[in-house]
């Protein structure tokens, strides 16, 4: 210790204790390795984005558009003050280069102070985990528009729990815990989950995805598709802004 002190010494773990059922390992098991220590990230604040933790696959940190490419090949949106990207408005989507299955995704986005439309024609924008399933960004602040395509929703399935929207121009943080679905051939094993947090607040609990997200239908799994693939930010015609962009693969859900 700092003042020199002795600490008192306590068992580390213990051999004598029952097996955990479903497990190998024992109670407290002195054997059981430790999880990697991972340097956590920082908070951000609406003045600067936050530090993202010491693990994770750094999609964009304000300094270029290097890990994404557009319809054309490089990414045409624009940097911005305040370490930021905007939608350059019909220049399309931007994805990912690299492809991603279960993750946790932080982003962080703001909508647009001015404003020329209402509902979803107001600060419209989207994250699409796989490039298919849409959790949708608007400008849901004051903003009446269908509860299926507020922020913080499954669009088209499941509307947020609660809408936490803070005023135009201010920034949102997006938490995302995206689970992929499983096929076996044309069969589905396991449909997508979606957990989402919006500024803190859970909006969407483990939600059962019914498929890659539509407009104006249903969805369905009937078109299998790979377990991997990039990250997509919509144009949908708003210069919606977003920063600090991370994602921590996760490899199985089932903890060993
Ligand atoms: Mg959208």
């Amino acid at each position: 210790m700092a003042d020199g002190s002795k600490i008192r010494e306590l068992p580390k773990g213990y051999s004598d204790t029952p097996v955990i059922p479903g497990t190998t390992w024992r109670v407290h098991d002195i054997d059981r390795p430790p999880p990697p220590v991972v340097e956590p990230p920082t908070f951000s604040t609406q003045d600067h984005a936050g530090r993202p933790p010491s693990d994770a696959v750094v999609l964009f940190d304000g300094t270029n558009l290097d890990a994404w490419e557009g319809r054309n090949g490089a990414a045409s949106w624009n940097l911005v003050d305040g370490g930021a990207m905007e939608v350059a408005p019909r220049t399309g989507d931007i994805r990912t280069k690299e492809s991603f299955g279960s993750c946790q995704l932080h982003v962080e986005w703001s909508a647009p102070t001015a404003i020329h439309a209402d509902s979803q024609g107001r600060g419209n924008s989207g994250v699409f985990l796989l490039g298919l399933y849409e959790v949708q960004v608007l400008d849901g602040y004051q903003n009446a528009t269908y509860a299926d395509g507020l922020p913080g929703a499954v669009y088209g399935q499941y509307p947020p729990l609660v809408n936490a929207c803070v005023a135009p121009g201010a920034w949102h943080v997006y938490d995302i815990v995206f689970e992929t679905p499983e096929y076996d051939g044309e069969t589905l094993v396991s449909p997508a989950f979606m957990t989402v947090f919006h500024n803190g607040l859970i909006v969407q609990h483990r939600q059962q995805v019914q498929g890659p997200t539509k407009h104006r239908q249903l969805a369905s799994y009937d078109k299998p598709h790979g377990p991997a693939g990039p990250l997509v930010l919509q144009d949908h015609g708003d210069p919606v802004r977003f920063r600090n962009i991370w994602l921590r693969p996760i490899d199985s859900f089932l903890a060993t």
